[in-house]
């Protein structure tokens, strides 16, 4: 059908879309909506601008029955008491550090109800080109299984304004890795919710209650489906983390198998170890080498095959119960709770830097000459 095109104005939002640097110099102020800009993705599925989601003639001629806002104020009254409409608002800028990731359930459960009911559902936002059209993507990347650029191409063939902001097409791939749903465990979606935090921090100083859920609680209090391997205080062998806190990355500047590192690693190399052995027949300090050699395995330094791309020059993990003061300051120093001995440095705002190049924000980490792994038999014998 024929759509209007938006103007020359309107279409400057397209390139704001992809350079994250403008779009916060838009705003509702500075632009109308436009002419009337709506375009049919697929069968009922309808995707626009602000003035094809108040303009009634529109509505009616399309026959929608069912409008998705995404924009920074709501739809005004008369359309939201229209008796012919369901409506579901979500407030939200358009910028790419904003958290469009937690309203796609939400937002795809709406459209698919809608299509369900043989409806005409309208997505749009201010231009109908980042927000709404992220959405819509979300949709058809859950509807049809489809990857994210798929998906992009599909929406983009039918309505060319198409540009979600880049924070947007990330949050989107993450999505879709996630199954088309919040996996609270996957990783990648752990450290968005950081981000997120660290954003909240950097603003206020102070985390707010939205955000409390990313502190993990602590491990050695949480008796309800302990973790078997949690990671202790090498001097107290208090429990400080479990294993699934733990933010694994792989070492970045060299290959796997290079282990020399300028972390606090203490064991003898594996040859050296080795020949020790062999030379050394003191039992004691056989034993003692063994279970550093044991140890070191476990922790899983770079080439040994608990763990061989993970990089150990650096423990990241989620922020935990016991780290102290974490919510009320923006960095600082971790120490351990029982024995006092400091452990590691967090900062919401900082980038912290492993000795392999990867860095990490916002970090709370653990050094792992202070920390040891334990596994589950340990950790009946001696905890408590
Ligand atoms: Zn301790
Ligand atoms: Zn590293």
């Amino acid at each position: 059908m024929a759509q209007h095109q938006p103007q020359t104005r309107s279409s400057a939002s397209c390139t704001s879309g992809g350079k994250p640097q403008d779009s916060g110099a838009l705003t509702r102020e500075d632009f109308d909506g436009g002419p009337v800009s709506i375009d049919e993705i697929e069968t009922g599925l309808f995707l626009g601008n602000l003035t094809a989601a108040t303009h009634m003639e529109t509505l009616r001629s399309f026959k929608i029955t069912h409008i998705l806002t995404l924009d920074s104020v709501p739809l005004p009254q008369h359309i939201l008491e229209a008796s012919f409409l369901t409506t579901k608002y979500i407030q939200i800028a358009d910028m790419p550090r904003e958290d469009i990731l937690q309203h796609l359930e939400g937002c795809v459960d709406f459209i698919s109800t809608a299509l369900a009911q043989k409806g005409n559902v309208l997505v749009h936002c201010y231009f109908g080109v980042s927000r709404s059209s992220s959405t819509v993507i979300a949709y058809m990347m859950k509807h049809h299984n489809l990857d994210f650029l798929p998906a992009y191409e599909l929406v983009k063939a039918k309505r060319r304004f198409v540009q979600p902001n880049a924070g947007f097409v990330s949050q989107l791939k993450l999505f879709r890795r996630m199954g088309c749903k919040i996996d609270p465990s996957y990783q990648r979606y752990k450290i968005h919710r950081l981000r997120l935090a660290g954003e909240q921090m950097r603003k206020a100083k102070i985390l707010p209650q939205s955000f409390h859920s990313v502190v993990r609680p602590d491990p050695d209090i949480t008796r309800e489906n302990p973790e078997p391997i949690v990671f202790r205080c090498r001097r107290c062998r208090r429990v400080l983390a479990s294993k699934s806190h733990v933010l694994e990355h792989k070492p970045r500047d060299r290959p796997p198998q290079e282990t020399a590192q300028p972390a606090p690693v203490t064991a003898p190399k594996e040859e050296t170890s080795v020949q020790a052995q062999s030379e050394n027949q003191s039992g004691p300090r056989m034993l003692e080498q063994l279970a550093e050699r044991i140890r070191q395995s476990s922790l899983g330094s770079p080439g040994h095959e608990s763990a061989p791309n993970h990089c150990r020059s650096i423990l990241f993990v989620e922020p935990i119960a016991w780290m102290h003061r974490i919510m009320l300051n923006t960095q600082g120093r971790l120490y351990c709770p029982k024995c006092e001995q400091k452990l590691g440095n967090f900062s919401w705002i900082n980038a912290c830097k492993c000795p392999c190049g990867e860095t990490m924000t916002p970090a709370f980490y653990l050094i792992p000459s202070k920390v040891e792994l334990s596994k589950a038999v340990q950790n009946v014998q001696t905890t408590v």
